[in-house]
């Protein structure tokens, strides 16, 4: 049993569990907060799906709720000087097949009440904006393009360090260890974690902030604990994207260093929406492709779920010829003959976890008290960085509000994954080399 003053372990420093400590510590500077991680926060290297060269910072949201907290969390990147550095706004190219998708979005802002240089553009005259950066891109089924020139991208492993050292500047305790499994008291309520080298470490509210690698984590604990309700079953599903880099030579570079983040959007039918992302200081333009996959393995006799490869950095930078295309499809549909010579560098395969609903799990966990869940990013979670944390305290306190109490909720109705875009579709089994299907498996 943990008694006395509340004591924070985050199990898991990407963005949802950055966010918690940072919001933590500031309202309670003395509260004792520690974030548990299997790397360092300043590695060279993470398996975060947080970690990144840089990611999209966007409102462009049809759904209302998202677009709000999006805008919120843009607010501090503009604002703070701690955020501001990482924040770059280059507009975003948004090329929209779904049908009023540019006008959800310009509706949404007109109802917060928000001005911005956002418009929805017909493909011919969109196609000589930016200098014809994306006169070559493929239109195919483009009903019109959404140019928002608030939106942008942020140096995301940047930022994601340097709001943990602010963390731990402020109290915040950082360790680096692999957790094997939770533990609990003798009434079932969780009181720390045990670590793969047999250390255990107590708190009184246990916060999973464990991304790709939490249904795994759950599914350990209840077999170790017995009690079956903790596993995640078809709440939470890890899935995996690859993402290329090119270093682009002087005269690209000159050309596309103001880019925008462009972005091809499909319907469900098609598959998920793909992306570009403006050259970093490096002068690294980088790509998602639209393969995304599950890994569904056997985790305990009998336990099938997808996991991350068990490798400790996920085999992340193994990546297959199949998926190495899937970049090579993307520079074709944004550039066509302006990327065709570029030489594609630094593949990666990046692991989040995914709802039906693209909805975060921010609740707290119901097989027992002591234990909460925050995660589950939906491949869309990066830009809420800054506020992320304010709502998983109001979950931790029991204010958050109603609406995104049941949005977010562990428990709630959840939709058919074929509505979904972007939910993993494949099985990484099927897209390995074949000379590798044996060993990888
Ligand atoms: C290819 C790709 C592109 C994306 N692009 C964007 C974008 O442009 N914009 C955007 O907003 N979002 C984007 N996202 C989504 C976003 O990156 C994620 O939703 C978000 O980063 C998830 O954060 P997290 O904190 O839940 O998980 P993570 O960032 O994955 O962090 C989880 C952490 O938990 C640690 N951990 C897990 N298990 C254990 C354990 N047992 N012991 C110790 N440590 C553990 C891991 O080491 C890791 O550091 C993208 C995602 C992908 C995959």
């Amino acid at each position: 049993m943990v008694s006395g003053k509340p004591s924070y372990l985050i199990v898991g420093s990407g963005v949802f569990g950055v966010s918690t400590a940072y919001h933590l510590i500031k309202r309670y500077p003395d509260a004792s907060v520690t974030l548990v991680d299997r790397d360092r926060y300043d590695g060279e290297r993470r398996v975060a799906a947080s970690w990144d060269w840089n990611k999209v910072v966007r409102a462009d949201y049809g759904d209302l709720v998202y677009c709000r907290l999006a805008l919120e969390a843009q607010d501090v990147f503009r604002c703070d000087p701690l955020w501001q550095p990482y924040f770059h706004e280059t507009g975003i190219y948004w090329m929209c097949r779904s049908s009023g998708y540019a006008h959800d979005v310009i509706d949404n802002y007109e109802r917060l009440g928000r001005n911005a240089d956002l418009s929805a553009v017909p493909v011919d005259e969109a196609r000589k904006m930016y200098g014809g950066l994306f006169d070559d891109a493929d239109y195919t089924g483009v009903e019109e393009v959404l140019v928002n020139r608030t939106s942008g991208w942020a140096a995301a492993g940047d930022c994601l360090a340097a709001i943990t050292r602010t963390a731990v500047e402020l109290g915040v305790k950082y360790v680096t260890g692999e957790i094997a499994g939770l533990r609990f008291d003798d009434r079932g309520r969780c009181c720390g974690v045990k670590t793969a080298t047999g250390e255990t470490w107590t708190a009184s509210h246990v916060i999973l902030c464990t991304g790709a690698f939490t249904p795994k984590l759950l599914e350990l604990s209840a077999e170790s604990s017995g009690l079956t309700d903790l596993r995640a079953g078809s709440r939470i599903l890890a899935g995996g994207i690859t993402t290329a880099l090119t270093q682009l030579d002087d005269d690209s570079y000159e050309r596309f260093a103001a880019m925008p983040v462009g972005v091809q959007g499909y319907t469900a039918k098609i598959g998920p929406f793909i992306g570009s992302l403006p050259p970093t200081k490096d002068r690294e333009l980088k790509w998602w492709g639209q393969t995304i996959f599950k890994n569904t393995r056997q985790v305990l006799p009998g336990r099938h779920i997808s996991i991350p490869p068990p490798e400790p950095d996920y085999a992340q930078w193994y990546v297959p010829g199949r998926l190495k295309e899937d970049i090579h499809y993307a520079n074709k549909v944004f550039y066509g003959k302006k990327g065709a010579n570029w030489k594609l560098e630094k593949y990666r395969i990046c692991w989040d976890a995914f709802t039906t609903s693209s909805d975060f799990i921010i609740s707290p966990h119901p097989a027992s008290k002591g234990l909460y869940v925050a995660t589950c990013g939906s491949f869309h979670g990066w830009k809420f960085f800054p506020v992320l944390g304010k709502y998983v305290l109001q979950m931790l306190e029991g204010s958050l509000s109603p609406e995104l109490a049941e949005k977010w909720a562990w428990d709630r109705e959840r939709p058919d994954p074929s509505l979904n875009p972007d939910w993993p579709r494949a099985e990484m089994k099927d897209l390995l080399d074949p000379v590798d299907r044996t060993s990888k498996l």
